[in-house]
This record gives C-alpha cells, structure tokens and sequence, in this order.
C-alpha cells in the first residue's frame, strides 16, 4: 500500500478537485489509501460557528453559508448531475444544525470536534463520489471507526494498539479515501488531532499499514528552505534526513506537521513531500542518509510568539524547585515554550499560546516573580547558519538570542 495525503489548498474549488483526479489517474491510485482535509478554509469557518455558538451568536447563518460553498462546488464539479451529491451536503449540515440546537454540553473543545469534523467528512464525501463517478472507483471509509484516542479534544491522543488493530483489518489492496485530522474516543465520539493534523492522519496509516511510501502534496515544489510566503530566492531541498525533518517541523517549517515524521522514521517509511501542481516533478525525499541535500542554511519563521521574562522578587536564585514550578504551569495551561534561557535569577522564555491561557499563567505567577511580557514578537530560527543568514532577520528589532551548536534563533519585536 501506498498513502496519499491531499490538504485544504489541494480541494480548495472544484478545479482543484478535478486537478486532483487528474493527478490520481497519471501517477496511479492502485492499492493507495487517500486521506484528505476539509476544503480551502473550512475549518477556520466552523471554527467560527463554534466561537458564535458559545457566543449565542447567529451560528446557523454561518453553518449556512458553509453549506452553500459545498452545494456550489458540487454543482460546477458535477455539471448538471449534482442531486444525489447535493442531498448528501445537505443532510450533513442539517444533522450539524440539529446536534447544535440539541447540545446540552458545556464543554468547548467536546462541541469544538463534533462541529469541525463537518469539514474533512463532507470534503471526503464529495470527492469521493466524484472519483467514483468518473470511473475512478474507491471506497469512502469513516477515520473514526479505525483511528482511536483518549478523550482529549481538539488534541486526541492516539491509542496506537486499537487503531493498529482496526486499520490491520483493512484488505491490503484498493482504493480508500478518508479523513485526516479526525479520529474517535471509546464512545465514538469525535475527537480531532490538532490544527493541521491531516499529515499526521496521513503517517498513522502508514505506519500501521507497513506503507511502502506516504506522499504528502503540496501547493509548493516540495520542502524548500524557508517558507516562500515570508523569503524570496528559496531553494528545493531534495533529500532530508527523518532526523533533520524532524528538527525542521519541531522548529516550525509548517510545510510538515511535527508529530507526522517519528511514525515514519520507526518504519523507514520513504516519504514525499511533492507539489499537486507538478506530480512529475521529483519533490523531496525524506529517508535514511545525510541531513541536507543541498546542505543550505534553513529559515523559519513562527509570528504570534510572546517573550516572558520571570524573575524574582527578592533575587533569590532560579533553582531547580522553582522552574519545575514555572514548568508543570506551562504544561497544564497547554502553553509550549520554543525557547527558553536562564539566569541567576531571571528566566526568559518565547511562548506559543494556542489555547488563550497566558493571562492566567502569568496571573497564577506573579505573586511569586516579577514579570514582564512583550506580546507580538516573532522568532526566528536558522539551522545552518553562516555568516550571511543574518542579513535576512530584522536584527534591528531583536530582543534575545540564542545559539545552539548548527541553530541560531533570534526573537524579534514585532
Ligand atoms: P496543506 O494544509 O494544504 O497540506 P499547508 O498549508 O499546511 O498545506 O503547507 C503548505 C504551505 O507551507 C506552503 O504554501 C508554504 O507557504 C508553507 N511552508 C512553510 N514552510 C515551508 C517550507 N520550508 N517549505 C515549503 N513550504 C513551506
Ligand atoms: N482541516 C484541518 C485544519 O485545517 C486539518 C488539516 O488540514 O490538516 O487544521
Ligand atoms: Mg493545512
């Protein structure tokens, strides 16, 4: 078996669906488990009913508007042949609206993944009667009867001894196409991976299906060495070690989300990174072998960073008792620290805070430290860097540094 995984800007329009047809009939679809996201930016849109919902705001507008993007992309890509398609839109999001009127549960991130499942199952639906209408026959399974996790929503846990056992019983031949980023705790309730957890969706079923390869396609010609979006003049990457991915992903090369790589690399799993706009086109090869081919300095760039900085109130020293405090607090407020440095009695740390809990983390703190905090700052990571990488970083603005060994990280203010 081989994994495919297509993402959002893959099946953005029903151009983009039909590119992809294209692509699954020129590079063959033989014994290949597909797994896709939710169309272009659904997720982010029933992210926002979600919000609404909780809000008491007018949700049902929007799940509306949502089903009328899914009924017009049906409708061009089935030119004229669309009921059957459009019923099935239809029914999903009135079960949507009906869960949402009925919903007795307080629990944000529980409603969270009940509502944006609608993306990846509808996507799936669509695209797979579509193939199947064209003669390119597959089978449309449900992710959530094969991949289990504990209950934590929004960032399930898989529990890799079931779905190892459900995905073994799945024949080893075929077409499959089914969801990424979605899975289900023991009473079948939907549970997500995290945000952009499609590619990861993509290496459980290969890892548990002992894949030959997983192939991840892109809207850019593999993994280049900074994101195109923020640098110009990037280069292809035409071989990376899983090891050195792995170092790419953690620092923030968003092209490949972290957690995907380590099933790969316990199986040695060949994986491609390629562009759905070129399939000829050779990509990037993740495998065994040297870190970098070419071995070129690499940049990434994570926004929306905030720069900590705790020290105590009676210049007592950081000692060991007092930063697993400052630790255990970051764990449970789901806060993740991309850099930290130390002093006798200061710490600095640059932070993510995805989940909106750093005012009470640094509330929780501040009977015991003094703290300063500088929200909008962006860090910068360069792994190889040489004596030229500096000029590509707002060096004027930086606020903290940091090298370890091949890794420069710089944090900027904003
Ligand atoms: P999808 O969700 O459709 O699978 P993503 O949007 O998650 O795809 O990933 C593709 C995007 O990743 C590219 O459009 C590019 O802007 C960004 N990106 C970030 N870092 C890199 C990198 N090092 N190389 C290539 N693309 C990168
Ligand atoms: N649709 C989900 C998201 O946008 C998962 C994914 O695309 O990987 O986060
Ligand atoms: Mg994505």
């Amino acid at each position: 078996m081989k994994v495919f995984k297509f993402g959002g800007a893959s099946v953005k329009d029903a151009d983009g669906v039909r590119n992809v047809a294209d692509l699954l009939q020129k590079v063959g679809y033989q014994d290949t488990c597909m797994i896709v996201s939710a169309m272009g930016k659904t997720t982010n849109a029933l992210e926002e009913v979600v919000k609404q919902y909780f809000e008491k705001g007018d949700f049902e507008k929007t799940v509306h508007l949502i089903e009328q993007q899914h009924l017009d992309l049906s409708k061009e890509l089935f030119n004229g042949h669309s009921d059957d398609v459009c019923q099935e839109v239809s029914l999903f999001f009135n079960d949507l609206t009906s869960f949402l009127r009925r919903n007795k549960s307080p629990n944000y991130s529980y409603v969270y993944d009940q509502v944006v499942c609608c993306g990846e199952l509808i996507s799936t639906k669509i695209i797979s009667m579509y193939l199947n209408s064209i003669g390119v026959i597959n089978q449309w399974l449900d992710v959530r009867d094969y991949i289990k996790t504990d209950n934590t929503y929004r960032e399930g846990k898989v529990d890799w001894e079931l779905t190892k056992k459900n995905i073994e019983q799945l024949p080893h031949t075929g077409f499959y196409i089914t969801q990424g980023f979605l899975g289900s705790d023991t009473n079948f309730f939907t549970t997500t991976l995290g945000r952009e957890g499609s590619d990861y969706s993509g290496a459980i079923f290969a890892y548990c299906m002992n894949a030959d390869s997983m192939t991840i396609w892109k809207d850019v010609p593999g993994v280049l060495n900074a994101d195109p979006r923020y640098f110009e003049h990037t280069q292809l990457l035409h071989h990376i070690s899983y090891e050195e991915a792995i170092e790419l992903a953690y620092y923030g090369a968003s092209v490949i989300h972290p957690k995907t790589l380590q099933p790969l690399q316990r199986k040695e799993i060949p994986f491609f990174v390629k562009s759905f706009l070129d399939p000829e086109a050779d990509g990037t090869v993740v495998g065994k072998g040297q870190p970098l081919v070419p071995q070129v300095p690499c940049f990434i760039l994570k926004s929306d960073q905030h720069l900590i900085r705790l020290s105590s109130k009676d210049f007592s020293f950081m000692t060991e008792d007092k930063l697993s405090g400052v630790f255990n607090q970051l764990s449970a407020q789901q806060i993740k620290v991309n850099l930290m440095q130390n002093s006798a009695i200061s710490l600095s740390l640059c932070v993510e805070d995805k989940y909106d809990n750093l005012n009470q983390f640094l509330a929780d703190l501040s009977n015991e430290f003094n703290v300063e905090h500088d929200n909008h700052v962006s860090l910068y990571t360069i792994r190889y860097f040489d004596q030229n990488s500096e000029l590509l970083v707002p060096t004027d603005r930086e606020l903290l540094r940091q090298t370890l060994r091949d890794t420069l990280q710089i944090v900027i203010k904003n």
